[in-house]
Parts: structure tokens; sequence; C-alpha cells
């Protein structure tokens, strides 16, 4: 990020630019050519996943089931969308079967789920959600944002339609940029959309224009920004992703291992778990908020607790990016093991 900054219409910023989407495009498991990096976090690749294919009276479908969705379900309200709920306890997840039989009933025109809900630790594929929405001819929007770069999401293989992530989670780089793509079907309902979306900033047809053909001014990119993820990327291919995945896949398992032995359960059930963010429950009669509090001040580490329903109920833990190793697996038991002891547990 300290390296000279070059014009935003610089040959180097678009070669730059080239080299993140080829990484981007493995760690979504796409073919998509439409992938590219918006400039904003997150939120800004939720909005304008929304914002690109939600139109006021489009009928949208959201699985209900953590803090994320409920952002998806707000942002969706905003343009005008007929909203219909499958709403499930924090922390759990949809079958198949429950995917279809919503989707058939609703006949949406788009879906929209969280692949990886980072308020709950719980894991949703989609396979079963993007076979069942195709077949009633709706497009499906994921929210990556925890996944991408520390589990597999193998977008094409999954069907889904419009991808987004963020930077500062297991792409492990600073935040400020959120990396988007699109299939081709998604493309089509770009196209064929007659009003422009009611975002200027976030309008794809708009950033095609600047990042794609033409190299048309639209904003101003924030090139440092640009050369953090190039070099976070890079980072991932040194690693390799098959290798990166199982260090998280391991690091993940071992920490829930660990747990057990103190005695700590998990929200989600095994199976459904994120191996980028963990949800232990909070044992009977241990007061949470001393508990994160005595790791920041006693070891300087930062966990965080439950958002909404899940608040007092669990912590919720990173391992994802440069932070899931070993050593920080060990070094977390051992803080928190006393830290609970501390707090009453008797594990
Ligand atoms: C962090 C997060 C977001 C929002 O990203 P920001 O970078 O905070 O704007 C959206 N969805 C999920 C699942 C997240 O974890």
């Amino acid at each position: 990020m300290r390296q000279p900054i070059v014009g935003h219409l610089d040959p180097f910023f678009f070669q730059v630019n080239e080299e993140i989407r080829g990484w981007l495009k493995l760690c979504f498991g796409t073919a998509n050519e439409f992938t590219m990096v918006l400039s904003g976090t997150g939120s800004a690749g939720m909005e304008c996943a929304i914002t690109n294919f939600v139109e006021p009276g489009t009928k949208v479908a959201m699985f209900a089931n953590g803090y994320f969705s409920d952002r998806l379900t707000e942002m969706a309200r905003r343009h005008g969308a007929v909203i219909a709920r499958f709403e499930k306890p924090w922390g759990e997840t949809y079958t198949d079967a429950e995917a279809r039989q919503f989707i058939a009933a609703e006949k949406p025109q788009v879906v929209a789920f969280v692949n990886a809900e980072t308020s709950t630790g719980a894991h949703q594929p989609g396979h079963g959600i993007c076979q069942a929405a195709h077949d009633a001819g709706a497009l499906v929007i994921a929210d990556c944002v925890t996944s991408l770069g520390g589990m597999p999401i193998n977008v094409d293989e999954c069907g889904i339609d419009v991808a987004y992530s963020g930077t500062q989670k297991a792409l492990g780089c600073p935040p400020g940029l959120a990396p988007i793509t699109c299939s081709p079907r998604a493309l089509d309902w770009l196209r064929n959309r007659k009003e422009s979306s009611v975002s200027w900033y976030l309008d794809l047809k708009l950033l095609l224009d600047y990042y794609e053909s033409a190299h048309r001014y639209h904003h101003t990119a924030p090139i440092s920004m640009f050369y953090a993820l190039r070099e976070s990327l890079a980072i991932i291919a040194e690693e390799g992703l098959d290798a990166r995945f199982a260090r998280h896949k391991a690091n993940h398992e071992a920490f829930v291992a660990g747990l057990a032995e103190l005695g700590v359960g998990m929200l989600v059930q095994p199976g459904h778990r994120l191996w980028t963010l963990n949800t232990p429950l909070v044992p009977e009669g241990v007061n949470e908020l001393n508990v994160r509090k005595r790791l920041m001040a006693e070891h300087g580490i930062e966990i965080a607790g439950g958002l909404g329903p899940l608040a007092g109920k669990v912590f919720r833990i990173g391992t994802m990016g440069y932070g899931s190793s070993a050593e920080n697996v060990k070094l977390l038991l051992e803080t928190l093991g006393e830290a609970l002891k501390a707090e009453g547990w008797k594990a």
C-alpha cells in the first residue's frame, strides 16, 4: 500500500486489476469473465447486488437465518422489493427439500441467501437453493463475505448468479474493497433491465465501462487498496488454494476439539459449521462479557460476542486468513480456558 500511486486510468492500474480478476475467479470457483472489484466494503457488494438485480416490485425470496440476511432484507425493502422471508432460528440452515418447497410456493424472481453467516457460524453451500431457484426461473444472490479465500464456494458448480465478498475477512487484506462475480444469466438480466439502477455509484453497467471496455472514467478507484488486494491474492496463490482451505478446516476442527475438552459446545450442528468463524456456546452461569474483557485486558486478544437473539449466548471467534494458525488455536484455547475458569466455569 506504500507503493507509488498511479492514476486511475493508468495502464498499470488496469494490469493490476487483471491480475486481481484472475485470482478472484479461482477463489470464487468461477469462469465468469464478469468478476470485478467494487470500491467499498462488503456491504457495498451487498448493495450492488441488490441495486442491480432488484427493482420496485421484484419478488425476492429471502433465506432469513441471521444478521446479514436481515441486512439484505432491509436493502431489498429500500429498493421496493416484495419480500418473502423463510425464517429459521439463528444458527440453523436449510435442507434442499425445504428450499425447494419455499421457492416453489413463493415463485420469486430473485432468491438471496448467506453462504457464510458471520453472526451465527452457519454454512449454507447453496446447491439445492440454486437448483430450485433456476427451475423457477429465478436469479440467485449469495453473500460470500466470510467464505471467500477460506472455504470453497464453487460459484459455477453451485449455480450462484451473483456472489459478493469483502477483502478483510478470509482474504486477509485490509478493509475497503468488495469482490463481485456475475454469471452469464445475471448479465442477460442486466441487459434486459429497462430502468437504470437507483444507485449511480454501484451501477454495474457504468462500472463495466470503466474497468473493462472503454476504460471511461467513472470514479477514482482507491489504487492503494487494489495493490493490497493484489498482494493478498498473491499470498493465497503462493500458499495454494487447496492448502489454504485445508489449513482453515484443520485449525477450525482443532479448535472445536479443544473446546469440547473444556466442556464447551457449539451452536451450529457438525457438518454445517464455517471453518472461518466459530460460535461456541457460552457455558451455563458464565458472564460472556467478563470473559471477553479478561481476554482483552490480560492477553490483548479480541473475540466477539453474539448479535441479536444470540447476544450473551455465544462467542464469535474468527479463525480466518492469517489468523487461522495452530499457534493461535493453542493460545486461544489456553487463555479462553483460564478466563472461563476465572468466571466460575468448572470444566
Ligand atoms: C462483514 C460482512 C458483511 C459486511 O461487510 P462490511 O465489510 O462490514 O461492509 C456482509 N455480510 C457478511 C456475511 C459479513 O460477514
